[in-house]
C-alpha cells in the first residue's frame, strides 16, 4: 500500500481550485473584487464563448509590485489580512489569497501590472500553477488579468461547463450585481466583442440601476433610507406598478457583498403586504450596512450565503425599512423620473403616490382585476391587422366565434341532409342571427363530444361563478368561468404549439420593449423558443427588442404582460428539460391571457361551457385549481337538515 504523503503544492492548488473556481462566473467575481480591493475606479470586463474562450479584468487599481507579482499567485498569500483577527473588522473582499493560485492551477493566466512607485510593470504568464514566462514592460498603473484555456488540465470539469449562453447568463449576473454593489466605479462589460453595458462613476445609485435595467423598473423605484441602532438600510424598492414574476430583480449587499438569502426575500415581500398579486414579486436594491462583528462572512467563498446573529431582528429592519419606503409620499416624489413612462408595462405611472395604486389596487383587489385598472386600456386598444366582430370586445369571443363556426358546419350537414342546397347563406347573416336558430341543431348533434355532463345555466353569481344544474334535477354545479377560461385556452395553445401550427396574429404596431441587459440576453439567447411559441421579434437597438407577432390566442391580452411572463419563466427555467418547461411557460401565459371581471352573455357562458366540456380536462385549471364543483342535492337537502345523518 502506498505511503502516506503530503501532496505537492501543484495537486493541493487543483484540489482547492475545485472549491473556489467552479466556472468562469466564480472567476469572473474573484477577479473583479480583486479589482475593487485595489482601489480602481474602472473596471473593464470582457468575455467571450461565455468566459470558456476568454475572461479579461482590466483595473486602474494600485497594482502589484514587482517583487510580489509571484507571491499573489500562491496559495494562502494575501495582503488584506494579517491574522484572524482582522477578519472581524474586515472590509475587503477577499481574504484568503486563493482566487489567483487556483485560477492559475486550472488555466493559462496572463498579468500586467504595474504599481504608481515603480516604472516599468511586470507581465507573467502561469500555466496550470507554473510561471512560464515573466518579464518587465511598459504599461499603464493597474492590472490586467486575461484568462483562457479554463480547465484543459481538469477535463471532468471542463465537462461540466454549460452552454456559452448559459455560462454567459451566470456571468451578466455577477457583473450586474458588482456594478450595483459600487455606484462609485464605472464597469464597463463587453461580451463576445460587444459593449453590453457600462455604468457611470457616480455617488448615486439611482444613476447605476438606470444604465442597467429598463425604464419601466426605474420609474417605479421608491428611495429607502432607514437607519436603527443595528442597521443602516439604503437603496430602492419598487412601487406597486412594477413587478416580476420572479425573485430575480431582488439585489441585496450586505456590507458590500452580493447575497442571496430566502427569508430576507419573504420579509421584504412581506412588507407588501399582498398588495401585489399573487406569484408577482417587487425588485429591490437594498445596501445593508452592519456591524462586522454581527455577519459571518467567512462561509464558502463561491457562494452567496450570508449569516446574521440575530437574524430575525435583522429581518425585522428589513421588513421595517421597505415598509416605510413604501409609505412615504414625499420620498416617492424626491425619487420620481423626469421622463414620464410611455411604455410601463404593468400600468402607467399616473401619480407619485404609491396610495393612488394602493387605491387601484383595493378597488380590484379580489381578483386578478388588477389588469382592468384603467391603465390597462393603453394595451387593449392595440391595433390588430384583423377584422372584429360584434363580439371582439369579450373575452369570449374566441370560444363563441368557434363554437358559431362549428354551428355553421353543423347546419352545414343538417340543411344538407334536409336537402337544402343554399346553406351557405348562413354565413351572410350577423352573427347575431346565425346564433338562435342554430342553437338547438347544435345541442341535438354534438352533445356527445362534452366530457361534462349536459347542463342548463342558471345564472352567473358575483361576476364570475356560472351556476348551473344537470338536466335530472339532481346535481348543482358551479364553474369558476377565467379558471375555465384558462383552462381553454392552455389546451387550445398547448394543441396548437405540439402541431406546430400555431396561429399567429401580425400587430399593425409592433411593440417596443426596453430590457435590461440581463433580460434582453435572456431573450436573444432564447429567441427560437419565443418564434416557436409564435412571438415573432426583432433586434430593436441597444437592448430594445421589437414585437412584430403574437399567438392569435393572445390578441386581446397585455401583449408585454405576456411577454415577461414567458421571459420570467424562461430565466428560471431548467434548460436540460426545456420540453417540460415550455408546457410550463405555456401554462402561466395562458393564465395571463384572461381578461377577469367580464359580464358574459349568457350565449357566451353557453359558448364556454361547450369549449370547455371539449378540452381533456374540464375539471381542474392548469395549475391545477378546479374548475367545477358539484354538489348533489342530497348535500344540499343535509345542509338545510331535511336529511339527517
Ligand atoms: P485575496 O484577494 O483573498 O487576497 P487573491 O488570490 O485573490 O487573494 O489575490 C492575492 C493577492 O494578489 C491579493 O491579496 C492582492 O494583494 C493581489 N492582487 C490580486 N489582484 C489584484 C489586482 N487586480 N490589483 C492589485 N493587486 C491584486
Ligand atoms: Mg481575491
Amino acid at each position: 500500500m502506498a505511503k502516506i504523503h503530503l501532496l505537492d503544492n501543484e495537486t493541493i492548488n487543483k484540489i482547492a481550485a475545485g472549491e473556489v473556481i467552479e466556472n468562469p462566473k466564480s472567476i469572473v467575481k474573484e477577479l473583479v473584487e480583486n479589482s475593487i480591493d485595489a482601489g480602481a475606479d474602472e473596471i473593464i470586463v470582457e468575455i467571450k464563448g461565455g468566459g470558456k474562450d476568454l475572461i479579461r479584468i482590466t483595473d486602474n487599481g494600485k497594482g502589484i509590485e514587482k517583487d510580489q507579482v509571484e507571491d499573489a499567485f500562491k496559495r494562502h498569500c494575501t495582503s488584506k489580512i494579517e491574522s484572524s483577527d482582522d477578519l472581524n473588522s474586515l472590509f475587503t473582499l477577499g481574504f484568503r489569497g486563493e482566487a489567483l493560485a487556483s485560477i492559475a492551477a486550472v488555466a493559462h493566466v496572463d498579468m500586467i501590472t504595474r504599481t504608481n512607485s515603480d516604472l516599468t510593470g511586470t507581465k507573467i504568464t502561469i500555466e496550470g500553477g507554473k510561471v512560464v514566462s515573466k518579464e518587465y514592460i511598459g504599461c499603464p498603473v493597474g492590472t490586467t488579468i486575461a484568462v483562457t484555456e479554463l480547465f484543459f488540465n481538469v477535463p471532468a470539469r471542463k465537462k461540466f461547463l454549460k452552454s456559452d449562453g448559459a455560462e454567459s447568463g451566470n456571468i451578466n449576473e455577477v457583473v450586474v450585481s458588482l456594478a450595483l454593489s459600487k455606484e462609485n466605479i464605472s464597469f464597463k462589460y463587453i461580451n463576445n466583442g460587444n459593449t453590453a453595458f457600462r455604468t457611470p462613476k457616480t455617488d448615486n445609485l439611482l444613476n447605476t440601476i438606470s444604465s442597467l435595467y429598463e425604464r419601466d423598473l426605474y420609474n417605479s423605484l421608491l428611495k429607502v433610507d432607514y437607519e436603527s441602532d443595528v442597521v443602516k438600510i439604503t437603496g430602492f424598492t419598487t412601487n406597486l406598478n412594477y413587478y416580476r414574476g420572479n425573485r430575480k430583480q431582488q439585489i441585496v449587499f450586505v456590507n458590500q457583498r452580493y447575497i442571496k438569502h430566502k427569508r430576507m426575500s419573504y420579509y421584504i415581500e412581506v412588507a407588501y403586504n399582498t398588495m401585489l398579486p399573487k406569484g408577482k414579486y417587487p425588485a429591490c436594491f437594498l445596501k445593508i450596512e452592519i456591524a462586522p462583528s454581527l455577519v459571518d462572512v467567512n462561509v464558502h467563498p463561491a457562494k452567496t450565503e450570508v449569516r446574521f446573529q440575530n437574524e430575525e431582528l435583522i429581518l425585522n429592519e428589513i421588513k421595517r425599512a421597505i415598509f416605510s419606503a413604501l409609505h412615504s409620499v414625499s420620498i416617492i416624489k424626491e425619487v420620481k423620473g423626469e421622463d414620464v413612462v410611455k411604455d410601463n408595462r404593468v400600468s402607467k405611472n399616473k401619480g407619485n403616490s404609491i396610495f393612488e395604486s394602493f387605491k387601484k389596487y383595493e378597488s380590484v383587489n379580489n381578483e386578478d382585476s388588477i389588469f382592468e385598472s384603467p391603465a390597462h386600456d393603453e394595451y387593449s386598444n392595440i391595433k390588430l391587422t384583423e377584422i372584429k366582430t360584434e363580439y371582439s370586445e369579450n373575452i369570449f369571443e374566441e370560444a363563441l366565434e368557434q363554437s358559431i363556426a362549428e354551428e355553421k358546419a353543423i347546419v352545414y350537414e343538417y340543411k344538407n341532409t334536409a336537402e337544402d342546397n343554399d346553406t351557405m347563406s348562413v354565413t351572410e347573416l350577423s352573427p347575431q342571427e346565425q346564433y338562435e336558430p342554430v342553437q338547438q341543431s347544435f345541442t341535438e348533434i354534438a352533445e356527445d363530444e362534452s366530457k361534462l355532463p349536459e347542463l342548463s345555466v342558471t345564472g352567473i353569481v358575483m361576476d364570475t361563478y356560472i351556476i348551473c344544474e344537470n338536466m335530472e334535477k339532481t346535481e348543482m354545479y358551479m364553474i369558476d368561468q377565467h379558471a375555465a377560461h384558462e383552462r381553454i385556452n392552455y389546451e387550445k395553445f398547448l394543441n396548437q404549439y405540439n402541431s406546430k401550427e400555431i396561429i399567429i396574429q401580425e400587430l399593425l404596431i409592433p411593440e417596443v420593449v426596453n430590457l435590461s441587459y440581463e433580460d434582453y440576453h435572456a431573450v436573444m439567447s432564447n429567441e427560437e423558443i419565443y418564434e416557436n411559441l409564435g412571438f415573432n421579434l426583432e433586434n430593436f437597438g441597444t437592448n430594445a427588442i421589437l414585437i412584430i407577432s403574437i399567438p392569435n390566442i393572445f390578441r386581446d391580452s397585455n401583449i408585454k404582460e405576456i411577454f415577461y411572463t414567458i421571459l420570467d419563466s424562461l430565466k428560471s427555467a431548467n434548460k436540460s428539460n426545456i420540453n417540460l418547461e415550455l408546457d410550463k411557460i405555456i401554462k402561466n401565459a395562458c393564465v395571463k391571457s384572461v381578461k377577469a371581471g367580464d359580464r358574459l352573455h349568457i350565449q357566451e357562458v353557453k359558448a364556454l361551457l361547450k369549449s370547455l366540456g371539449k378540452t381533456e380536462n374540464p375539471y381542474t385549471c392548469p395549475h391545477g385549481r378546479p374548475v367545477i364543483i358539484k354538489m348533489t342535492k342530497y348535500e344540499i337537502e343535509k345542509m338545510f337538515e331535511r336529511i339527517q345523518n
